[in-house]
């Protein structure tokens, strides 16, 4: 007869997570230092180029966008939603939902980019397709509809597919099932690209440029850059594109800033798209988000947020010290607004009209 158990009992396991906390700690060769304006813009210089060598922007192939805009559906109130691909790279094309309100504000920052995490179906729960029910059940949970809430402000918001959401999922996860829409092929793209010295952060932030590259060829809405908003892996996305791409003027960040050891090396078993490689021999989450400086951005954090690490929001501090460090230097700390949250893992939009408020040549909206 067959033993109940099929595996011997191990009461000691030869680990590798002491050794990576160790070699963690050995610092960051790229890290936050300057203390005047001029030795910033140094540092940022050399980070920018530093970070987008690895995440292998170098290796993105340029083409001629061919934007096709495919479907004008008119929703609710007059707004508009379009629907748009654009190729960002020859033979990779990115559906994108174009939500335009009937009367957009007179603002300096007239539009944004709204981009999607994981779990919310890529642009579907991000533009409010509340019409289709897995991805209003992930609104009502994650409250992921932020592209549209912008939208019924008075912006022009774009909701991209980012690669391997939505209608850019790759073959494993192509079934109408809710479990397969809902979720992204972020690991089976990271397999592909990583050896190939590309990133899945790379990617999306290329294809964001690609949008911005859009919007400007569109030229209707803005007069003074873009904005961008996301959260989880779309705060990620907005981190990195606000730290990279002088286009983007201001950005909401809500449930991704945190430093790197608790979150994302203790818990090691987070998508595949946060990890790029040699990246944390160079820079914490905080320098990264110091390359943004002095640009008015909002920090959403959730207390009870598990992806804060063991330490919670001490984690967060830790990565705003070094932020608001870089901000200090232009005297502009004030541009920074952290707003906590209760309760786990999820964006609130009541911080919109606070966003919306930190310059004052957009203070109408509040
Ligand atoms: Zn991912």
């Amino acid at each position: 007869m067959e033993s109940k158990n099929q595996t011997t009992n191990k009461k000691k396991y030869y680990t590798c997570k002491e050794h990576f906390d160790k070699r963690f700690d050995k610092g960051r060769k790229n890290r936050f230092m300057a203390e005047t304006k001029e030795e910033y813009f140094i540092w940022r210089e050399n980070t920018r180029k530093l970070l987008k060598d690895l995440i292998g922007l170098d290796k993105m192939e340029a083409c001629e966008p061919e934007a096709q805009t495919l479907e004008i559906t008119l929703l609710e109130d007059g707004m508009l939603r379009e629907k748009v691909v654009i190729q960002v790279e020859p033979d990779v094309y990115m559906p994108v939902y174009v939500l335009i309100p009937p009367k957009i504000r007179e603002d300096e920052i007239q539009c944004y980019l709204a981009l999607p995490g994981h779990m919310g179906a890529g642009k579907y729960s991000v533009a409010g397709c509340y019409d289709i029910p897995a991805a209003a059940k992930q609104i009502k949970i994650f409250h992921y509809d932020y592209g549209m809430q912008l939208a019924r402000l008075g912006y022009v918001v774009l909701c991209p597919d980012i690669r391997g959401f939505g209608e850019r999922r790759e073959e494993a996860l192509q079934s109408e099932e809710e479990y397969s829409f809902i979720n992204g092929s972020c690991f089976h793209l990271a397999h592909m690209a990583e050896p190939l010295g590309q990133t899945v952060i790379g990617m999306n932030v290329w294809d964001m440029m690609r949008l911005l590259d859009y919007v400007k060829e569109r030229g209707e809405w803005t007069q003074k850059g873009v904005g961008c908003i996301g959260f989880s892996g779309g705060g990620m996305l907005s981190l990195w594109l606000t730290a990279l791409e002088d286009r983007i003027e201001t950005a909401f960040i809500s449930g991704y800033l945190y430093g790197y050891k608790d979150s994302l090396l203790g818990m090691n078993g987070n998508c595949s798209c946060n990890y790029v490689p040699h990246l944390w021999e160079h820079v914490d989450m905080g320098d990264i988000a110091a390359l943004m400086a002095p640009k008015p951005v909002l920090i959403q954090s959730c207390r009870e947020d598990h992806l804060n690490g063991s330490r919670g929001l001490v984690n967060v501090y830790e990565q705003l010290k070094i932020m608001s460090k870089a901000y200090m230097i232009f005297g502009k700390e004030e541009k920074i607004l952290h707003d906590i949250r209760e309760g786990g893992h999820c964006f609130h939009s009541e911080a919109l009209g606070k966003f919306l408020g930190i310059d004052k040549c957009r203070n109408k909206c509040v």
